[in-house]
């Protein structure tokens, strides 16, 4: 069972996704070639204390061996940063949560190191990145988990990308990861009821070939099998009365 959240609860994630997207953002800016994915980690992991939040991934909740995600190329997700030095042209994915005030929040992004993303990168990217606006923006009213993950599905399919099943948003707030899940795929009408006050991470992940996924040799890392590009956005967002709010936004 979800907990209720209290209004300082609620204004606690507020805070805290506007803390998360400030790291996300000035995080762009530390991204060049010959930046090991170790100093990347270092410096959020700076950021996050200088705001005085916790790095979630750190916590026992998680045990993950660093404050952020760092996926290049055919990682996808989950991907412990090393030593490797990116280079010009990688496609790199951001994932953070943090906690700040008790409250978790969760985003991620996917970028190009040193480069504007151009024909099919650059089609990953926008297409990726409409599909959780369409999923943002399928709450309006009375939703239902199935209805975000439709509005998904058809900005993936139309853009004839692969979409990941096996990897969904999820809720968030309390815990990391809480109910409802919130699939990238979906019917109208279908799954959980969304009600006034939910917190949840919608996340679309998408390929430019086949969506089958391996675990690296590293016990964390999620790769395409067949070894193509991914993308990877999301956004924490609350529903409210007329529609919906993204807390993990500037
Ligand atoms: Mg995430």
């Amino acid at each position: 069972m979800v907990r209720e959240k209290t209004p300082a609860e609620i204004q606690a994630m507020r805070e805290g996704g506007r803390i998360l997207a400030t790291i996300l953002n000035d995080l762009r800016s530390q991204v060049k070639a010959g930046v090991s994915e170790l100093e990347l980690d270092a410096w959020v992991d700076q950021e996050i204390r200088r705001h005085g939040a916790i790095a979630t991934y750190k916590t026992d909740e998680v045990n993950f061996p660093g404050s952020i995600c760092i996926s290049v190329n055919e990682q996808i997700v989950h991907s412990i940063p090393t030593d490797r030095r990116l280079e010009k042209g990688d496609l790199v994915s951001f994932d953070l949560v943090i906690e700040y005030k008790g409250m978790k929040t969760d985003s991620a992004f996917t970028m190009v190191v040193d480069d504007e993303p151009k024909g099919a990168i650059k089609h990953l990217l926008n297409t990726t990145e409409r599909s959780l606006y369409a999923g943002i923006d399928a709450i309006k009213g009375p939703v239902r988990t199935g209805d975000i993950g439709a509005a998904i599905e058809k900005v993936l399919a139309d853009g004839k990308l692969g979409i990941i099943r096996e990897l969904i948003g999820h809720g968030v707030g309390h815990e990391m990861h809480q109910a409802p899940e919130v699939p990238n795929y979906g019917q109208k009408g279908t799954g959980t009821l969304l009600k006034v006050g939910d917190t949840i991470a919608i996340e679309p992940m998408a390929t430019l070939g086949s969506a089958a996924i391996i675990t690296e040799d590293d016990g964390w890392s999620i790769a395409t099998r067949d070894g193509s590009l991914s993308a990877h956005f999301e956004h924490t967002v609350m529903v409210t009365p007329d529609g919906v709010e993204i807390l993990t936004k500037l």
